[in-house]
């Protein structure tokens, strides 16, 4: 069966396999494949037909937390789509989550407006404990330092246009390990890949958390540490940096020894032609401004696949 017919019995069905996406164990491979191919069909469809597809929905984004990206790209796949948005931006402020309302009570009120709810939550679980009480679809927008499914599932499709496989490539991810829930969801979507080795680079206090590793190792990933970072540029196919997540520091010196891993010219001229750099946005000093304009440095292609990739998680999961 080839890609295209699976996608398009799974749109006969009119059901997704996918309930809540709270996190990337909630998916399959064939999930993503699907959702890939799904991506590739919206961005060369014409604008006219993409409107009929979710025309008549209305989704909720409900944002405890700060985004651009991910809100905004969001709001507009569902309005590309032919769909509505209602939005609360600030919530943790402007809504009744400061009179102290549980959010099993807000996603029972939010599924009466709304056929999915895309949130973004500052605790790592609340929003995965509330999620079987909400009569629609959830959809992780980023939880605490959690977990980002729907970043690691742009990710993904990033690398397979970019490289044109995700199986057996060489993977170095860098930076804030810790507190950085992109990060642990592209790692657990990885492990659904074969042969994928991946290289671990961050400042002392900011590694992935252990029970992670153990985790991730257990379900067969190729996980290994290293500080030389010549030696890991050098066989990388995929550099994935990472921003210090500074706003969830326990104090300022987890952070030390961060800028040893600064992507720079000089980091470029080890890195192989055909390597690729991604980056979940927003970029601090990471990445210097000098390696945008070369062809590797691929994370604003990133953003731009984003959109499709949520247009066809949203068209999966939107209750209609
Ligand atoms: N935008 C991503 C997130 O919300 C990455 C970051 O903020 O560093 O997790």
């Amino acid at each position: 069966m080839t890609i295209s017919t699976v996608v398009k019995r799974h749109l006969e069905t009119g059901t997704s396999s996918v309930r809540h996406l709270l996190s990337t164990r909630d998916v399959t491979r064939h999930d993503v494949t699907r959702w890939m191919a799904r991506a590739e069909e919206l961005r060369v469809m014409s604008a006219k037909d993409r409107q009929t597809i979710l025309a008549g929905s209305v989704v909720a984004a409900i944002f405890y937390e700060p985004s651009t990206r991910t809100r905004l790209s969001f709001e507009s796949a569902v309005l590309r789509l032919g769909g509505r948005v209602i939005s609360a931006e600030n919530a943790l402020e402007h809504s009744s989550a400061k009179k102290g309302e549980r959010l099993e009570d807000v996603f029972r009120v939010l599924g009466c407006y709304a056929d999915a709810i895309v949130i973004r939550h500052h605790e790592n679980d609340a929003m995965a404990m509330a999620a079987p009480q909400s009569p629609v679809p959830i959809i992780n927008a980023g939880a605490g330092s959690g977990e980002h499914p729907t970043q690691a599932l742009l990710d993904v499709y990033t690398i397979w246009r970019e490289l044109g496989q995700v199986d057996g490539l060489e993977i170095c991810i860098m930076g804030d390990l810790r507190y950085g829930r992109t990060v642990h969801s592209l790692l657990q979507l990885l492990t659904k890949y074969r042969n994928v080795s991946v290289t671990l680079l961050h400042p002392a206090s900011l590694g992935l958390p252990e029970e992670m590793m153990q985790a991730l190792r257990s379900r067969g990933l190729s996980i290994q540490t290293t500080q030389d970072l010549t030696s890991a540029l050098s066989r990388a196919d995929i550099v994935y940096q990472t921003r210090i997540q500074t706003e969830r520091l326990s104090c300022i010196d987890e952070a030390l020894g961060t800028e040893k891993f600064h992507l720079t010219s000089a980091s470029l001229s080890v890195m192989k032609p055909s390597a690729r750099i991604l980056h979940p946005l927003p970029r601090v000093d990471e990445i210097h401004p000098e390696v945008d304009d070369d062809p590797r440095a691929a994370y604003f292609r990133q953003v731009e696949n984003g959109l499709y990739m949520r247009m066809a998680i949203l068209e999966d999961m939107v209750r209609r």
